[in-house]
C-alpha cells in the first residue's frame, strides 16, 4: 500500500519502473484521441467538476489509461469524495503511474500521470481516507472504465 511519504519520495528521487514505454509526437496523440481525451491527457488541462462520465459511476471493472490502455485503478478502489472528479485511494500497482511536482497555478500539488504513457491524469492528495490516506482525483476523460 502507498502512503504519502513513498509518493513524496517518487517526485522527489525517482519514479517506479513501468513495465513498458510507449512515446508519440502530440500530433500522432492528437489523431488516435478524442478530443475532450487530448486535451486533459496531453493538454493538462482540467474537466468540468460533476459532469464528467465517471465521477457518480461505480460499476464494477478496471479503469485503464485511454491514451495506451496501460491499467490504473481498480473500482473497488474508488470512492466518493464529493470533489466531482473520480477519486480513488490506490493505484493498481505501484509502477502504473508517475508522480510530478506540479507548482502551476501558485498550488503545490502533485501530478499524476500514466507511467507508460506520460498522459496527465490528474493530482493525488493527502486527505484520502483508509489506511494509506490519499486521495487520486483523476479526470474522467484520461481513462476508460472495463466493465467486468
Ligand atoms: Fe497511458
Amino acid at each position: 500500500m502507498l502512503r504519502w511519504g513513498d509518493i513524496i519520495a517518487y517526485a522527489k528521487y525517482s519514479n517506479p519502473e513501468p513495465e513498458k514505454r510507449i512515446e508519440k509526437t502530440e500530433e500522432q496523440w492528437q489523431q488516435i484521441l478524442l478530443p475532450d481525451q487530448f486535451r486533459i491527457l496531453r493538454l493538462k488541462e482540467t474537466e468540468s467538476p460533476y459532469r464528467n462520465a465517471y465521477c457518480r459511476l461505480y460499476e464494477p471493472g478496471i479503469y485503464v489509461c485511454a491514451g495506451c490502455g496501460n491499467y490504473l485503478f481498480y473500482s473497488k478502489e474508488k470512492y466518493h469524495a464529493i470533489s466531482g472528479w473520480p477519486s480513488f485511494t490506490q493505484p493498481i500497482s505501484k509502477g502504473a503511474i508517475k508522480y510530478i511536482f506540479d507548482n502551476s497555478y501558485n498550488m503545490n500539488r502533485i501530478e499524476v500521470q500514466c507511467n507508460v504513457c506520460s498522459g496527465h491524469l490528474g493530482h493525488v492528495f493527502p486527505d484520502g481516507p483508509k489506511l494509506g490516506g490519499l486521495r487520486y482525483c483523476i479526470n474522467s476523460a484520461s481513462m476508460v472504465l472495463l466493465k467486468s
